[in-house]
C-alpha cells in the first residue's frame, strides 16, 4: 500500500506537522480542521517550518489541499483534540466516507486504540500512528496495534513511517502506549522533586541535560507539552493501571488550577515573555 492519498484531520501543531511531513514526501494530503483560522495557522506553521529546513515550500504545500468537511482517502491521520467522545465521533464519520480498504490512524497520545476500533466496521484497519513534537524534526513514530489491528495493517503503518523517513517502533495498546508510560512518570517525579523542595527547577533540569544527555529538563519539557495535556495523560496511566504510583503530583495539578499550563499560558515551571 502507498498512501498516495492521505486525509489529515486537525491542523493543530500535530497536525500541521503530519500534513507537512507526507506532504514533502511526494503524497498528496487533504487537510481538514473546521475551527475557523485553524487551516491557515497551519499552512503558515508549515510554510515557516518548511523554509527553516530549507525545503521546497511552494511545491510541498501545493500538494496540500484544504477541505471543509471528511473526504475520501487512502489513509486517515486523525490529531484532533484529545477528547475521547470526539475521536469516536471523528472515527465513525470516517468509517461511512472513507473506502472500505482505508485505513484510519489516530495520533493519541493516550487514548485507547482499541476503543477507537470498536466504533467503527473496520477495526482490524485501525491502528495507532503516534508522531512527536516537532513532527518534521523528529525521527520516531510510535505505531500502536489495536486488540483488533490486522498484521496486514500495521505492517503497512511500519512501511509509511519509513517512507517518510521516520523510524518506526511498535508497541501494543495498553495505556500510555511505552512513549508516555516511561516520560510522564519521569515529568511527574520531577515535579514531586520540586513539590518536595529537593531542588529549584533549574537545577532539577540541568541535571537531566548534563547528567542524562537529555536535549531537555523534564520541567521545561513538560512546559512545552503542556501541563495540563501532563495530567491528562497521568490520569489515564493512573486509571487505566491502577497503581498509585501513576498518580499525578499534586504540584501539577495546582498548576493546571492556577492557569499556569506551561508555553501556551505564559507560565507553568517556568515564565515566558
Ligand atoms: P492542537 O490543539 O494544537 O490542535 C488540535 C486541532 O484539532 C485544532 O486545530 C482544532 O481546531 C482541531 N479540532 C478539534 N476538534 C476537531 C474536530 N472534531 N475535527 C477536526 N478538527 C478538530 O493539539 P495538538 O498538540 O496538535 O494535538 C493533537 C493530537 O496529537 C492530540 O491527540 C494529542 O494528544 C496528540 N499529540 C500531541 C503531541 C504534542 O506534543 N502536542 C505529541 C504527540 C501526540
Amino acid at each position: 500500500m502507498n498512501f498516495e492519498h492521505v486525509l489529515v484531520v486537525g491542523a493543530g501543531q500535530m497536525g500541521a506537522g503530519i500534513a507537512q511531513t507526507v506532504a514533502a514526501s511526494g503524497r498528496r494530503v487533504s487537510l481538514h480542521d473546521p475551527y475557523p483560522g485553524a487551516v491557515e495557522r497551519g499552512l503558515a506553521a508549515m510554510r515557516k517550518s518548511l523554509t527553516r529546513l530549507d525545503a521546497d515550500v511552494d511545491a510541498t504545500l501545493a500538494r496540500i489541499e484544504p477541505v471543509d468537511d471528511l473526504v475520501e482517502a487512502d489513509l486517515l491521520i486523525e490529531a484532533i483534540t484529545e477528547e475521547p467522545l470526539a475521536k469516536e465521533d471523528l472515527f465513525r464519520r470516517a468509517d461511512e466516507t472513507l473506502p472500505a480498504p482505508a485505513i484510519l490512524a489516530s495520533n493519541t497520545s493516550s487514548i485507547p486504540i482499541t476503543s477507537l476500533a470498536a466504533v467503527t466496521r473496520r477495526p482490524e484497519h485501525v491502528i495507532g500512528m503516534h508522531f512527536f513534537n516537532p513532527v518534521p524534526v523528529l525521527k520516531l513514530v510510535e505505531v500502536i496495534r489495536a486488540v483488533q489491528t490486522s498484521d496486514e495493517t500495521a505492517a503497512a503503518i511500519v512501511q509509511l513511517a519509513r517512507d517518510l523517513g521516520k523510524e518506526p517502533a511498535e508497541a501494543n495498546d495498553f495505556p500510555g502506549f511505552v512513549s508516555n508510560r516511561i516520560l510522564m512518570p519521569f515529568i511527574n517525579e520531577a515535579a514531586y522533586a520540586l513539590m518536595e523542595g529537593v531542588a529549584e527547577p533549574e537545577a532539577i533540569d540541568t541535571i537531566a541535560r548534563l547528567g542524562f544527555a537529555h536535549p531537555m529538563g523534564p520541567l521545561a519539557l513538560a512546559d512545552l507539552i503542556g501541563l495540563d495535556t501532563c495530567v491528562a495523560i497521568m490520569d489515564v496511566l493512573h486509571r487505566g493501571l491502577g497503581n498509585p504510583k501513576y498518580a499525578p503530583c499534586p504540584l501539577l495539578r495546582q498548576y493546571v488550577q492556577a492557569g499556569r499550563l506551561g508555553r501556551k499560558s505564559g507560565r507553568g515551571f517556568y515564565a515566558y515573555g
